[in-house]
């Protein structure tokens, strides 16, 4: 068994990607942070689980939030074993000022926490950042290498071309992404999949 976890705050657009990856249908613009349970996707004999969105969460409680961190590191160790692939989508237009807001707050960035989880647990590791049209072309490598950055990975971010791939699911430029994957699966003889 192959497992590739996506995880990333509410609306960032995993459910997209997943859908743009595998072509199957799952709940795209639901209302955010309902979903507490990890959704998965068979994809000829891959496993690809689609984890609660954390972060944002239009009229939910924030203990409700904690709740959903909770799920999410509970089946991540739960599951380590098996996980092979860790994908982390952030929405590259927001991610510096939602990190910003928490560093003001002296607060460590959820998606920054994960990021470290996933690297404490040894997981292969892909940030997938999603959105990538939003961000002006002349502006898209300096704000890649300041999110690098951020993630302590020392800029200039083409050193990570192995762990970041710019993306945008909504125009259906995921290349970057599926060349990690497709990269991930070599080892397995399994990428003719992507
Ligand atoms: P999820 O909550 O992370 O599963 O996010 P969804 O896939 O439901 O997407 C949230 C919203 O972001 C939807 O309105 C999508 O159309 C939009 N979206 C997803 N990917 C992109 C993208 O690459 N660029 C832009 N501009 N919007 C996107």
């Amino acid at each position: 068994n192959f497992e590739i976890i996506f995880s990333g705050r509410s609306n960032v657009g995993k459910s997209s990607i997943m859908k743009e990856l595998t072509g199957k249908n799952i709940k795209i613009g639901k209302r955010p942070g309902v979903t507490l349970k990890p959704t998965h996707i068979r994809y000829s004999d891959l496993l690809l689980t689609d984890l609660p969105g954390f972060g944002f969460m239009s009229g939910v409680k924030d203990r409700k939030q904690d709740i959903v961190k909770d799920q999410i590191v509970r089946y991540i160790e739960k599951n380590a074993d098996r996980i092979n692939v860790a994908v982390l989508v952030i929405d590259g237009a927001s991610f510096l000022e939602i990190v910003q807001r928490w560093e003001e707050r002296n607060e460590i960035p959820i998606d920054i926490e994960m990021f470290e989880l996933f690297q404490e647990l040894g997981f292969d590791i892909i940030l997938a950042v999603n959105k990538a049209d939003k961000i002006k072309s002349d502006e898209l490598d300096a704000t890649l290498d300041q999110i690098c950055d951020k993630l302590n990975m020392l800029p200039p971010w083409r050193q990570w071309l192995d762990t970041v791939a710019p993306i945008s699911a909504k125009k259906g430029d995921l290349k970057a992404l599926k060349s990690l994957v497709r990269q991930r699966l070599h080892n397995e003889k399994r990428d003719d999949l992507f």
